[in-house]
């Protein structure tokens, strides 16, 4: 079965990219009922953080991505990758290379300058190896390069991009190990993938240039090479590569922004890939929202397009939309109690009379937010006004002089059910030759602070009496 991973560098938030990288990972495992594997490379010591870890094990808890194994660290792992670049260097596909850093800028400047490609010159490749372990042993500084095989070509089967070849005389001898002993990423990433017995590698396309600095390594060591899927690039309306400039790139801003996770993860899922003929509806069309499980059961490595996705913020929208319509209430309640929560509101409102609530003003919803904004009427009566609505419909001195009357004629009904609300309201607007209209436009703004809302008289029922009396009664104001 198969073993992948996802393998974040802790020197920033979960962004877009790698989440999306996270699940294709995470929905390949389970659908073979395999093992999703979590490893932090955090060798680069002074940009990563403990700090940034968290933030990526946030991100991947909220969009519901859950790990077999690890997190991994690669940090305490650094005798093991010293272990496999010792081995290179026994059987000649690692050299030592005393260049110094000062030596290597001119050298690349030069060759910049005179318009050739700058790579490093290979000039200690020459050096007698057991001449260059004795400056090693006399304790001068070294790094070791990966010695690339002159001439050939290195190539790889890509699940996605098909044959992908390099020739070899464009790969640099890349450094494994620097100098300090620290491994590079070319030589921990091909150590762990090795140890950890990963059968798969999902990623970015922007590593497709690394892999056959991998393939190299893996033919070197002598090892099975895991079969490569790189994913296509995830792009901005503009068709950019996805930034700051397009908007938020960290999923947790998603979750600030009132995003329910599985509408995003169900966004994230589509953005490169295709659940292709399983995914149409009876008339052939393509669906669009997909749950975990159906995820899980249609991924497969052959819907992941080769051409780069667009991050389109609208049909975020639309999913949050549609996933907040989708969700009952009960479903519903913890995402709003975690907004309400950050807006520092608490509900007057109890039990079942909360879930009846959110099912009334759900297919308003756009966003989680809301609940916590404009739907506040309904579920307290800490709320605000909207003054454009107040000015559009409530501004009027007889409509309000109107709605205070009416609020006793609610106190007196003996019954309060749609029907009889809307019939009261009907029969008191015929009294005082008004149109219904309006006192419904301006009841409706006194009601829940909003010129829109769910039908008028469901809201009354919804409310009770005693707060539809206050509210109307409060127009006076
Ligand atoms: N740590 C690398 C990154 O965050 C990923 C390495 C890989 O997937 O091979 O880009």
């Amino acid at each position: 079965t198969p073993r992948v991973r996802f393998a974040p560098s802790p020197t920033g938030y979960l962004h877009v990219g790698g989440a999306r990288t996270a699940l294709f990972n995470w929905l390949f495992a389970r659908h073979f009922g395999g093992t999703f594997i979590l490893r932090i490379e955090d060798t680069d010591f002074e940009r990563s953080s403990e700090e940034m870890v968290e933030g990526i094990l946030e991100g991947m808890r909220w969009i519901g991505l859950d790990w077999d194994e690890g997190p991994f660290y690669q940090s305490k792992r650094l005798d093991l990758y010293r272990e496999t670049a010792q081995k290179l260097l026994a059987s000649g596909h690692a050299y030592y290379c005393f260049c110094t850093k000062e030596e290597l800028e001119q050298r690349r400047a030069t060759a910049v300058a005179a318009g050739r490609p700058p790579m490093y010159d290979r000039r200690c490749r020459k050096i007698e190896p057991t001449v260059a372990a004795g400056r090693k042993a006399a304790g001068e500084a070294g790094a070791m390069r990966f010695a690339v095989p002159e001439g050939g070509a290195t190539s790889f089967d890509d699940a996605v991009f098909g044959k992908v070849e390099f020739a070899n005389a464009e790969i640099e001898d890349f450094v494994l190990l620097r100098s300090d002993g620290i491994p590079t990423y070319h030589l921990s990433v091909v150590t762990d993938d090795i140890d950890m017995r990963l059968t798969h590698i999902i990623r970015g396309a922007d590593h497709i240039s690394n892999t056959p600095k991998q393939v190299l390594q893996y033919q070197a060591l002598g090892v099975t090479m895991p079969v490569f899927a790189h994913v296509p690039l995830i792009l901005g309306p503009d068709k950019t590569r996805l930034s700051k400039r397009h908007g938020a790139t960290s999923v947790i801003a998603y979750k600030e922004m009132g995003i329910v996770p599985e509408a995003f993860r169900n966004f994230l899922a589509l953005l490169g890939w295709t659940p292709g003929a399983a995914g149409k509806d009876e008339e052939g069309k393509d669906r669009e929202l997909f749950g975990s499980d159906e995820l899980i059961r249609l991924f497969s490595l052959g819907g992941i397009s080769k051409s780069n996705a667009v991050f389109d913020n609208d049909k975020l929208a639309w999913f949050n939309t549609e996933y907040i319509r989708a969700y009952d209430a009960t479903k519903l309640l913890p995402l709003i109690e975690e907004e309400w929560a950050k807006a520092v509101f608490a509900p007057d409102r109890r039990g079942e009379q909360v879930l009846a609530t959110i099912d009334l003003v759900k297919p308003r919803a756009r966003n989680l937010k809301d609940f916590a904004t404009a739907f506040r009427a309904y579920f307290s009566d800490d709320f605000a006004y909207d003054p454009a609505a107040v000015t559009k419909f409530l501004k009027d001195d007889a409509v309000r002089a109107l709605l205070v009357e009416l609020a006793s004629r609610y106190e007196a009904a003996a019954e309060f059910t749609e029907a009889s609300t809307e019939q009261i309201l009907r029969t008191f607007a015929e009294e005082k030759s008004v149109k219904a209209g309006a006192l419904i436009n301006g009841a409706r703004v006194a009601l829940t602070g909003q010129a829109v809302a769910p039908s008028l008289f469901a809201v009354m029922v919804n409310l009770g009496k005693e707060r539809v009396t206050k509210r109307l009664a409060a127009a006076e104001a």
